[in-house]
């Protein structure tokens, strides 16, 4: 890219003010770094993901859905800590200069600035096979962000939301990359939980958003909290649309080991209970108490007081 029509597409596509303007900043992109104010009492909260076309995501997908897919990601990381959003850069490698792509990339991850209310501070813009690197900026009050390694014997353990949609989503997806229907679009536009994390800050002893599936997500809070669980696979939330296009095994395959739906998995003493059941009817959003935190290491299943086989595979890993 020459260096005028490289400029020219950073100020074009993102450096907008629909994608400056949800979090004030001292000073936004243009300059060789952006200057961010930190109200007092809060500490930052960061965090970065890459998402390479073939592996995150079809590169076939119209470019909105991939920017809200990356962004959304990246958000539920900020939900999961109980942080707010606040700032977040884009380092972008993109094969060509492509206006149908930009366009379509800038107006969804502008969407979604808006609706969370974060702002572009910056990034960076080169060629190459597409891949887009995000990192978000949140911050949280002063020791209250919600960890993986809190959780206690005897906690009851949630999930938000309904699961295994994401991955329901995306076989969808691969028939028509242009579905827009409800499972796709709980794989291109999952629901970051951020004002859930942001309530549970002092109450859930662990959280964790659910990127690679839930058995291996709830793995980390109990590998980190150095104790294990039992969960009840009848328990398991699922939507009713899933329930009507799926096979009832491969739903729970789905919820268990699918993976990206971001929904959020926490642990909390059991005398939340009540305002657990107050919070998810007053925001109509399921919290589903799906097992209890045990003193025995490891992680076991349960159908109507049988113990079950755990699946061979726990989930999504790279290597
Ligand atoms: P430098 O060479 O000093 O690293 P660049 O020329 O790469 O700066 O970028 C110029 C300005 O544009 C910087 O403020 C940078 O943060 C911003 N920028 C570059 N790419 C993007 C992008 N994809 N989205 C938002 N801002 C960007
Ligand atoms: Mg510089």
């Amino acid at each position: 890219m020459s260096a005028a029509g490289e400029f020219d597409l950073i100020r074009r596509y993102f450096h907008r003010p629909q994608l400056q303007s949800a979090t004030p900043m001292a000073l936004g992109p243009g300059d060789d770094c952006a200057l961010l104010d930190v109200p007092s009492g809060q500490q930052l909260a960061i965090s970065a993901d890459t998402l390479v076309a073939g592996v995150h995501f079809l590169p076939e997908m119209p470019a909105a859905h991939i920017a809200q897919r990356c962004l959304c990601a990246n958000l539920s990381d900020l939900a999961a800590m109980g942080a707010k959003p606040a700032w977040f850069t884009l380092c972008l490698t993109l094969p060509a200069n492509d206006e149908t792509f930009l366009q379509g990339f800038s107006d969804g991850l502008a969407q979604v600035a808006q609706r969370y209310g974060i702002s572009l501070a910056g990034g960076d813009t080169t060629r190459g096979p597409l891949s887009i690197s995000i990192q978000v900026i949140g911050w949280v009050p002063q020791g209250h962000a919600l960890q993986r390694n809190g959780a206690q014997i005897g906690d009851d353990i949630y999930v938000s939301g309904y699961l295994g949609d994401a991955a329901g989503g995306l076989a969808c997806l691969q028939e028509n990359v242009t579905d827009t229907g409800y499972l796709a679009q709980r794989f291109y536009a999952p629901t970051p939980r951020l004002e859930l994390g942001q309530w549970l800050q002092d109450k859930a002893t662990a959280a964790i958003d659910i990127s690679d599936g839930l058995l291996q997500d709830v793995g980390h809070i109990l590998q980190q909290s150095r104790l294990g669980a039992s969960l009840d696979v009848t328990q398991l939330p699922i939507s009713q649309t899933l329930a009507t296009q799926v096979p009832l095994a491969e739903q729970e395959r789905l919820a268990l080991a699918g993976g990206e739906d971001f929904e959020l998995c926490f642990t909390m003493p059991q005398s939340w209970r009540a305002q657990v059941q107050d919070y998810s009817k007053q925001q109509q959003l399921p919290l589903t108490r799906i097992g209890q935190v045990e003193a025995l290491s490891g992680l076991r299943l349960w159908r109507d007081g049988q113990a079950e086989v755990l699946p061979e595979n726990l989930g999504w890993q790279h290597f």
